[in-house]
Formats: C-alpha cells, structure tokens, sequence
C-alpha cells in the first residue's frame, strides 16, 4: 500500500530551508481578508516545522493573474495576517524565484512569504524550468495546501519530484479523514448527495454508487431523479435533459448493492421566497404551479434512522434551498443528528462543498463532525475516486 510521506520522513530539517506550499487564497472584500480560515488551517504546520529548526519559504497562488504580474494579485497584502497567525515576523520576496527570492530568504530570520506563482506561465503549465528554478530555493518541500491538490502545477507537484517531499499537517489531515470516510470505510457507510443540479455532480454519484451502502439523494437534484421514477415535481428545478442518465446511475446502484434513498415526501411552495406560504406533500401530491424547495419530515426521520446504523457518513450538497428558511430545516435537522452521533462515538462524519459547510455553520454543528473539508475542487474530486496529483506526487 502506498503511504504518505509526512514531516517526520523529512528526518533532520534544523537549519535547512524549506519550501512549503500554502493555499493563501483567502476571499477579500475592500483589501481585507473576509474569512482567515485558509490562514489558520496552515499554523500546524508553520509551528511544527519552526519548532523542529527549520527556515520556511513559503508559496501560494492568489487568484488568475494567468501567468503575468498583476499587482492587486500580489500576496503581499496579507503579511500582516499571516504575522498575526503564525506568530513571528514574515519577510516578503517580491518574486518566487530568481535572486529577489534568493535574497528575501537570506535575509529573513526564519520565514519569508514568496510572492504568487501564478505570475509566471510556468506554474500552472507545470513547466519543468520554472519548477527546478522553485526547488533551487530549498532543501526539502512539504505540502499543506490540500485544497489546490488536484492541480498538477510547478508548484503542487512538479517541484515535489524534485526535492524530498512531504505533506504538510494540514494536509495530512485531510487526507486521513477522506481516506477513513472513502477509502477503508467502517460499513455501513452511508453518503448524501444534496445540492442543486445533477450535472455538477455525476461523476460523484456514479463514484458513490459503486463505494456505498446507503446513497441518500436531496435538494434539487432529487427532482430530477423523481421524474426518472415517474412523478410529476410541477415547477421544481430539474434537468429534464438528464432523467435518462438518473434512470441509469438508479440502476447502476441497485446492481453494486447499493440502497438510494429519495425523498418520500417534500415541502413545496410557489416560489422560492421568504415567509412564502408553503405546505408538506407527498411526493406524488406535487401541484402544477407548486416547487420543492425541501425534503419533508417523514423524509428526515426515515434517514434519521439509516444514519443511526451508519457507521460512515459522508456529505456533499445541502438537502433543501437552505439559503430561505424554513426550506433549510431537513438540512439543518439531519446536521444536528449526525453532529449527535457524533459526539456519542457511533459516527465517523466527513462533509465538503462550499455550500454544504456554510449550512453546518447555520446549523451551529460544523465543529462536532469528524471532518469538515473546506478544499472545494479537491474535495470534489476525491468524492468522484479522481488521483489528485499533488497527493499522488506525496505517496512513498
Ligand atoms: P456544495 O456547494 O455544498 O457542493 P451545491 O452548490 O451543489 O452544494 O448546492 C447548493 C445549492 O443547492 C444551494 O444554493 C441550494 O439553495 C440549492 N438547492 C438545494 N435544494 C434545492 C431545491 N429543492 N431547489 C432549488 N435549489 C436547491
Ligand atoms: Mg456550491
């Protein structure tokens, strides 16, 4: 079995630079930081590896500047944040290789922010000379940042063939959280698929169906799988150019002896709107001029009942139009229970997407789940059984 290398395989690193891949990406409104969380998931790692002696340089794309220097790309802006986060002054070097970088991380006293790779086309070509002018600047790498993994990019993934390598704490979570969730699952595993389109999200499915045991379907991509199954959804959001390729993954499931859980009934109303007035239906009793806009609690409580005799819950996309109450309660009531399950020790619950996170925040439960992936793409595309290269690059 391929392993992953962590810091302990670097062995001695006291004194020696090290180049260590961040995702300092972090959304700005006005020129300042609007959420810090990509900031604090890397302190871990800054800590350990300055505890253990070593100098960092550290790396991070921010935003498409598509290979050219665009000044309101520059990192630089956050160097007051990162100094407040990690503890320690940070010096800045105005490229990421060259003498500029050269000098920066001499002169530092011990961590020095490199300016965005993304200013040369090399990066995300993964151009073998950009990467070898990166790993020029150190004596091992490590990388933290999970969340830009499944880019194969100079500095994801070129420069770790180059330079002993290794993931960085951050990202070693991760990794052990999905693979305990995906890969050597405790059974029954059970996942749940929610959001608003299927298109987004077949690959997941089709990956889902063959890995699970219990494949819970909501939120308005169940819409289309109940046109598969022969109901009418009146005004619902739905793709009514992919009821076949449902009809398909509904039987791809049965045959990997996999049971799919749709929504028995639903809330609907006649628009998706605050304080609209709205009713619980059947699914079969959905009204020409009606929309679903959530599962109903007959729904919640059949799949309250599958996740107390999971084992494994993974979940991807929230089960209503959670943004306008009440359409948010299946979401944030089936949160609340596998947050219980959690804290009593019978669930091991990992949840990713953009979406999915903001409604276990307003839920109030995202710190009880086992593991909550805020890596977006790369978490996407682990759920879809996809290599990501900067993860492959890592494994001994
Ligand atoms: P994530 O970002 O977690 O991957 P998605 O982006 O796939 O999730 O889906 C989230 C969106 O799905 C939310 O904006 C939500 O309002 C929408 N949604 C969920 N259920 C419905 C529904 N029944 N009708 C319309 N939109 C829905
Ligand atoms: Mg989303």
């Amino acid at each position: 079995m391929p392993r992953l290398r962590r810091i302990a395989d670097l062995g001695e690193i006291a004194g020696k630079t090290l180049l260590v891949r961040l995702d300092l990406n972090v959304p700005m409104q006005d020129g300042r930081i609007s959420d810090d969380t990509r900031i604090r998931t890397h302190v871990p790692t800054i800590r350990t590896l300055r505890e253990r002696g070593a100098r960092l340089a550290l790396l991070s794309h921010f935003g498409r500047p598509r290979g050219k220097v665009v000044p309101e790309m520059s990192l630089r802006p956050l160097l007051p944040a990162l100094e407040a986060a990690f503890g320690e002054p940070v010096g800045f070097a105005s490229d990421c290789i060259g003498e500029a970088a050269r000098q920066a991380i001499a002169a530092a006293e011990g961590l020095v922010l490199l300016e965005n790779v993304r200013f040369h086309p090399g990066e995300e070509a993964n151009d073998p000379t950009f990467a070898r002018e990166l790993a020029a600047l150190g004596a091992a790498y490590v990388n933290d940042a999970f969340s830009a993994a499944h880019r194969a990019h100079a500095s994801t993934e070129g420069v770790a063939h180059l330079l002993p390598a290794a993931a960085g704490e951050a990202m070693a979570r991760e990794i052990d959280a999905l693979e305990r969730a995906l890969g050597k699952p405790e059974r029954p595993l059970t996942a749940i698929v929610g959001g608003a389109k299927i298109s987004t999200k077949l690959a997941v499915l089709g990956h889902l169906a063959e890995r699970v045991d219990h494949l819970v379907i909501g939120g308005g991509m169940a819409n289309t799988f109940l046109l598969a199954r022969g109901f009418d959804i009146g005004t619902s959001l739905a793709e009514h150019d992919l009821v076949e390729t449902a009809r398909q993954i509904l039987q791809h499931a049965e045959g990997a002896g996999c049971t799919v859980h749709l929504p028995s009934d639903v809330v609907v109303a006649r628009a998706l709107a605050p304080r609209v007035s709205n009713r619980v239906v059947p699914v079969d009793a959905v009204r020409d001029a009606e929309m679903i806009l959530d599962i109903g609690p007959k729904s919640v409580a059949a799949l309250v009942a599958v996740l107390e005799e999971s084992k494994t819950l993974i979940w991807n996309g929230p089960l209503g139009a959670f943004e306008v109450p009440p359409f948010d309660r299946a979401t944030v009531m089936l949160a609340q229970e596998a947050a219980r399950l959690t804290r009593q020790g019978s669930l091991l619950s990992v949840a990713g997407g953009g979406d999915t996170v903001a409604a276990l925040n307003t839920a109030g439960v995202a710190q009880d789940f086992s593991h909550v992936s805020t890596a977006g793409g790369a978490f996407l595309e682990w759920m879809e059984g996809k290599t990501l290269p900067g993860v492959a690059v890592l494994m001994a």
